[in-house]
């Protein structure tokens, strides 16, 4: 069965990439009927953050991410911790050790500095720790056993490297990428056990993958350059046979198309880039989440899957069920995928006309309340049949509709330099008079009969007049439907409006 895992570091919030990441892996899982699991890979304990694991499961269960196993809900290969695991993966490294395929280092920081200055001095490309270095550096190959042995019981830090070997091609077919050959002499001798004795991202992950059963490793590109490494530690440690498939996902880059979309970028273009709002627990500065800002869970996912996958279709719509049955890695894009926040705001506000407004009208009322504003649920309704289909955001119906609230103290000025004439203010007072007199049911369709017989009587056509009413209505010369603005607002209130716009 197929077994997949979104393995994030909790090293502060979870941005765009990693969700799309969590989002691929449980499309592909649930599409196969496989099991996707969360492990949290918090063995760097310098990068730890406080708050982070709870931040990436909310946001999952936000996304509509479901995780079958992982820290909240066990699983037969628990903990799912790697800091719990962390007794593990000694073993592994040391079994290497034996082997002859990994090695003790006792450089100093100091002794590795002054290796790569005289690398860099010397020109060499890349300063690495390599079958070349090595013979030079103070390790269980260049020491005697015996000194070795003495090093370590004399409680002397050491890490476990991995002894590549030269000259060899490290092949694997990426499902996206196809075949990636790497040559070892472009690898170093990677630390696999650190002195605090912590595994290394390398060891632990390659470790865990292998004891968790992963069938498919669904991950970042930035994790391309470390593949290589990790076969050559499925082939060291005789696992090879049940290597997992890797599939490395294209770059999410800056709305601009210039450069991958950072962390940074979230305070820089001051969209979201977040799932969820984030509040640094050291500075206490706060990034805008995807939630907060209005988008609903349903849209961001939808989003999100577009971002470097399509399913050759004009389709563009997708709701997760439709997702998981059209997902593959064949439709997944090579070349990096713009963040373009635009489209996040157009999906939102395609899922936004097709909810339910009882839902919109649920989440309306403590808006107004919010800003002061007092309107009745009958008034919310109206308004949302109003406005639903002119916003993108559901706060967006309440910023549009101030102006119920509010009779206009200003008027647009190009409308009136255009639009505001004697037979706009005839027309105008005319059925402002027609409205006075009129005792039928203030409702759009009535409203609009009334004014077309008012307009007919004197001649004046509708057209020609309309931009001015509503400039007297409202104090705008575009808006949503007049008609049902006027009902919304009230007949005492219309009348009103029109009487000051005239005066
Ligand atoms: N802990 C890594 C991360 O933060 C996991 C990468 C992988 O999936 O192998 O993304």
């Amino acid at each position: 069965p197929v077994r997949v895992r979104f393995a994030p570091s909790p090293t502060g919030p979870l941005h765009a990439g990693g969700v799309r990441t969590a989002l691929y892996n449980y499309l592909f899982a649930r599409q196969q009927g496989g099991q996707m699991l969360l492990r949290i890979e918090d063995t760097d304990q310098n990068r730890y953050v406080p708050g982070a694991e709870e931040y990436i499961l909310d946001a999952l269960q936000w996304l509509g991410i479901e995780i079958d196993e992982g820290p909240q809900q066990g699983g037969p290969n628990a903990p799912y911790r790697q800091s719990e695991r962390k007794e593990m993966y000694r073993e592994y490294a040391e079994r290497l050790i034996q082997e002859g395929k990994a090695y003790y280092a006792f450089d100093t920081p100091e002794q590795l500095d002054d290796m790569r200055k005289r690398l860099e001095a010397a020109k060499v490309a890349a300063a690495q720790y390599n079958a070349i270095t090595r013979t030079e550096m103070t390790n269980s190959l260049t020491l005697s056993a015996e000194e070795t042995k003495a090093r370590i019981d004399s409680g002397d830090p050491y890490v476990i490297r991995m002894k590549i070997m030269p000259k060899e091609d490290i092949r694997f077919n990426d499902l996206i990428r196809g075949w990636v050959v790497v040559h070892s002499s472009q690898i170093d001798d990677k630390v696999l056990l650190k002195s605090d004795g912590m595994p290394t991202y390398h060891l632990a992950n390659i470790v865990d993958d292998h004891l968790m059963g992963i069938t498919h490793v669904i991950r970042g590109e930035e994790w391309l350059p470390s593949a290589p490494l990790h076969v050559l530690l499925y082939r060291y440690l005789g696992w090879e046979s049940t290597m997992p498939q890797f599939a490395h996902l294209p770059l999410l880059l800056k709305p601009d198309g210039n450069g991958k979309l950072s962390k940074r970028d979230a305070d820089l273009g001051g969209f979201p880039i977040f799932p969820l709002e984030w509040t640094d627990p050291v500075t206490g500065d706060k990034a805008r989440g995807f939630r907060e800002e209005g988008y609903l869970p349903a849209a961001t996912a939808n989003f999100l899957a577009l971002l470097g996958w399509n399913a050759g279709t004009e389709q563009e719509m997708f709701s997760m069920e439709e997702l998981i049955s059209s997902f593959s890695f064949e439709r997944v894009h090579k070349a990096g995928a713009r963040f373009d926040i635009q489209k996040a705001n157009w999906f939102n506000q395609q899922y936004l006309k097709q909810l339910d407004d009882s839902a919109i009208i649920a989440s309306l009322i403590p808006l107004y309340q919010d800003k002061g504003i007092e309107v009745s649920e009958a008034q919310i309704v109206q308004i949302v049949h109003l406005l639903k289909d002119r916003v993108h955001f559901v706060k967006e119906i309440v910023t549009e509709s101030v102006f119920l609230f509010h009779a206009p103290d200003t008027y647009d000025q190009d409308v009136v330099a255009k639009k505001w004439n004697e037979e706009a203010v005839n027309a105008i007072s005319g059925f402002k008079d027609a409205l006075a007199q009129f005792e039928g049911d203030f409702v759009a369709h009535d409203i609009k009969e009334l004014l077309s017989a008012t307009m007919e009587s004197l001649g004046i056509k509708m057209g020609k007049i309309m931009q001015a009413l509503r400039l007297a209505v409202t104090g705008a010369g575009t808006g949503p439907d007049l008609m049902i603005t006027m009902e919304i607002l009230g007949k005492a209130e219309v009348i009103e409006r029109l009487e000051n716009a005239v005066d």
